[in-house]
C-alpha cells in the first residue's frame, strides 16, 4: 500500500491516480468516496473545510478494505489526515493485514496551490473553507510525517510545486527504486 498525503491542491488526487495506472493498482481516496457518498451532514462539515470524525472515516477504510483486491497494489489517498488515523492504520500493519510500503509526501506552498484550486471551482475550495484545511493540514497532518519516519516507514518528500508530469516522474522513480 502507497499513502499519498499533500495539502488540498498538492495534487494527490492527479499524482495517485496516473501512478496507479502506471504501476496496474487500485486508487482508493476517501475525499472521492465521501463526495459520492454524500449526506447533508457531511456535506456542511467538507464545505466548512472541517475534517469528519475519525469513527466515520475508519468505517470508510473497512469498507476499503474488505472491498480491495489486492492491498500491497492498492494508492490510498487522503488517508490518513490524524495521528490517531495514522495509528489505527499502523496497528494493522503490526497485526500483519496490510503492508505500509511508503508515504508520498507532495510538498507544495500554500501561495502555489491557492493558485491552482482556483481553476478547479469545488465547492470546499472557498476562501474560507481553505483556510481552514490549510490550518487542519498543519496542526494535524504533517505531524505524522515524523510519527512515520519514527516507525520506520519510508517517507518520500516530493517538490509538487512542478509540473504535472514532472513530478511523476520523480514519484515512479522513488517507488520503483525500492521495489
Ligand atoms: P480530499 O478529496 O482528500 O480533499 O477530501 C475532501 C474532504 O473530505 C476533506 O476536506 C474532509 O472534509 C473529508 N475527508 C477526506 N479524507 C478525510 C480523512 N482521512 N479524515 C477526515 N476527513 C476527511
Amino acid at each position: 500500500m502507497i499513502i499519498f498525503m499533500g495539502v488540498a491542491g498538492a495534487g494527490k488526487s492527479v499524482q495517485g491516480k496516473l501512478l496507479a495506472e502506471a504501476l496496474g493498482y487500485q486508487w482508493l481516496s476517501t475525499g472521492e468516496y465521501l463526495r459520492s457518498n454524500i449526506t447533508p451532514e457531511r456535506k456542511q462539515e467538507m464545505e466548512a473545510g472541517k475534517l469528519l470524525a475519525d469513527a466515520e472515516i475508519f468505517s470508510i477504510l473497512e469498507e476499503f478494505f474488505q472491498g480491495m483486491k489486492d492491498q500491497g497494489k492498492t494508492i490510498l489517498d487522503g488517508f490518513p489526515r490524524t495521528l490517531s488515523q495514522a495509528k489505527w492504520l499502523h496497528d494493522r500493519y503490526e497485526k500483519g493485514e496490510i503492508i505500509i510500503s511508503s508515504v508520498i509526501y507532495l510538498d507544495a506552498s500554500q501561495e502555489v496551490v491557492k493558485d491552482r484550486l482556483k481553476s478547479r471551482g469545488r465547492p470546499d475550495d472557498s476562501d474560507e473553507a481553505l483556510s481552514r484545511r490549510f490550518e487542519e493540514f498543519e496542526e494535524l497532518t504533517l505531524p505524522i510525517l515524523d510519527w512515520f519516519k519514527s516507525k520506520g516507514v519510508e517517507v518520500f518528500e516530493i517538490d509538487a510545486e512542478r509540473e504535472v508530469e514532472a513530478i511523476h516522474k520523480d514519484i515512479l522513480n522513488k517507488v520503483s527504486s525500492e521495489r
